[in-house]
């Protein structure tokens, strides 16, 4: 029912993706009752569908980011094994999800928003400020956004724990494949969720969501969730 969730105002959006179960959990609903989707959607910002952003970008529909959100949860919520999650949001575009994202967690943990193209990467920032808290959580380093390619992953500075892998892995555009640098990084454990090409489709368009587990053993485990339509992850366009 990810049409019918469309609202007037912030608050309404999200008490129509909580009644249409796209939002399950009350901290994911309060973390996206924190983040006002007008400073990050140029137009029509309370409407369940994406956006265009520029640069042949948009911000994804608000449904497809409570469905990332509802199932990264556990790997993004601090616990008494994990206080300092690090979470890692590729193709962080309008830098939307990157807040909502930084809002669960918690005090010590990290978020890390990378782009290939300079002008989103500026443009997740300057979202962010827009709002005091986002400003707080970008000058407090809770928030770095970094230009890369995101399919090779992004290798952040190692926290005060000495960690370097990530917790949760979020991809915002679709993948040829998982690729294994993406694996690589993915804490053990930890969780991807990943929009990826079908294989067996000969014209291309079929993608769906996989949701990639890596236990605390290391062992890899690969779920296919549904189908969906997100831009690819492709090459950055020539300066
Ligand atoms: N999650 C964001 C943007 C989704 S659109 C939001 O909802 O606002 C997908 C984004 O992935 C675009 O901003 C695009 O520039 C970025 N992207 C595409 N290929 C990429 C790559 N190889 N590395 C990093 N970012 C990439």
């Amino acid at each position: 029912m990810a049409w019918r969730s469309s609202g007037t105002s912030n608050s309404e959006l999200i008490e129509n993706l909580w009644r249409n179960e796209m939002i399950k959990h009350p901290e994911v609903k309060s973390a996206f009752l924190k983040v006002d989707r007008a400073h990050y959607a140029p137009r029509s910002p309370y409407e369940d569908c994406p956006q265009p952003i520029g640069h042949h970008a948009t911000i994804s529909a608000p449904h497809m980011h409570a469905s990332a959100v509802e199932h990264l949860l556990p790997f993004i919520k601090p616990s008494r094994e994990n206080p300092a999650p690090r979470v890692l949001d590729i193709g962080s575009g309008s830098g939307y999800l990157t807040h909502v994202l930084a809002e669960l967690v918690g005090d010590e943990g990290k978020v890390v928003g990378v782009e290939h193209i300079l002008p989103l990467k500026e443009l997740g920032e300057k979202n962010m400020k827009k709002s005091k808290e986002g400003r707080e959580l970008i000058e407090g380093g809770k928030v770095r956004f970094r230009v890369g390619d995101g399919r090779k992953g992004w290798r952040e500075e190692e926290d005060a724990t000495g960690r370097k892998s990530w917790d949760a892995i979020h991809v915002g555009a679709a993948a040829v494949k998982v690729h294994e640098e993406l694996l690589e990084q993915l804490a053990s454990p930890g969780r991807m969720f990943i929009p990826v090409d079908d294989e067996d489709d000969p014209q291309g368009w079929g993608q769906h969501i996989w949701c990639v587990d890596k236990d605390d053993k290391g062992e890899v485990k690969k779920r296919k969730l549904f189908g969906v339509r997100y831009v690819p992850l492709t090459d950055a366009p020539r300066a």
